[in-house]
């Protein structure tokens, strides 16, 4: 019968295609990609010569229909987006959604994610983060939604563009605080490869000193708020008692 399979494709480096991720676009039928123009050089790469047909964000509620009618006569189909894995910041999700609800199989051929390679070389803490793709592009919304994960306990994880990644950081540092503690990782696993760790302040001062820094793609991560501890709410506690006892 048939399936979809979603395959992550690297981020920069062709070298992180999976044997797994070859073999499956080698033989399913059809091959969803985001941009058929930008995959083909991938595709080609590895000698793959299967038929290609386009589901971006655009069209992707007009051909999951026919693509699920496809699945259902047997077909076996594979999503790709332009990077990474489809539906992380990506088209995939109303194919993946249609084809739950026709009973087809959806399977995943994991791989490469920024979100994922970011953290693992971040030295932030891991064991609890909170992915929030793209911040809204608009200063005022992004002020808000920053502001909205101030006391945010997890490690927060953004996706930012290179136009952006300045009044990015500075409307960090002003919802955070100047100090937090913050990790900026770029153009991972490509040829210009940088992380830089250190406070919001430090990582403003740094991307400001060389215009190159400022270029290609970012995974800007910065540490949680420092929970309140229960010591901490006992301590306020006994203040404000010693202060209640003041009042006349
Ligand atoms: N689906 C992809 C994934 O799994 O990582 C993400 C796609 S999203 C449209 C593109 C964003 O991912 C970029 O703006 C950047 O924030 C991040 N990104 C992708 N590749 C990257 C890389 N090599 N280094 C740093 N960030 C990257």
């Amino acid at each position: 019968g048939g399936v979809l399979y979603v395959v992550a494709t690297p981020i920069g480096n062709l070298g992180d295609l999976s044997q797994r991720a070859i073999e499956t676009l080698r033989t399913v039928d059809l091959i969803a990609a985001e941009d058929t123009r930008h995959s083909r050089p991938l595709l080609q790469h590895y000698g793959i010569r299967t038929p290609l047909q386009s589901c971006h964000e655009h069209n992707e509620a007009q051909v999951s229909p026919r693509l699920v009618e496809q699945l259902q006569a047997g077909q076996r189909i594979a999503l790709i987006s332009d990077a990474g894995t489809p539906l992380v910041s990506d088209p995939g999700y109303q194919l993946v959604r249609a084809a739950i609800e026709a009973g087809v199989p959806v399977l995943a051929v994991p791989g490469p994610s920024a979100l994922v390679a970011a953290l693992s070389v971040s030295g932030l803490p891991t064991d609890r983060f909170r992915f929030e793709g793209f911040l809204p592009a608009k200063a005022g919304a992004r002020r808000e939604r920053l502001q909205a994960l101030a006391a945010e306990t997890a490690t927060l994880v953004f996706y930012e563009s290179s136009h952006r990644i300045e009044a990015c950081l500075a409307d960090m540092a002003a919802a955070f605080g100047d100090a937090r503690h913050a990790v900026l990782a770029r153009e991972l696993t490509k040829r210009f490869e940088q992380t830089e760790r250190g406070a919001l302040s430090h990582l403003r001062q740094w991307l400001g000193a060389d215009a190159n820094r400022r270029k290609g793609e970012f995974v800007v991560m910065v540490q949680g708020a420092e929970a309140a501890t229960g010591q901490d709410a006992a301590e306020t506690r006994r203040i404000l008692e010693l202060l209640l006892k003041q009042l006349p």
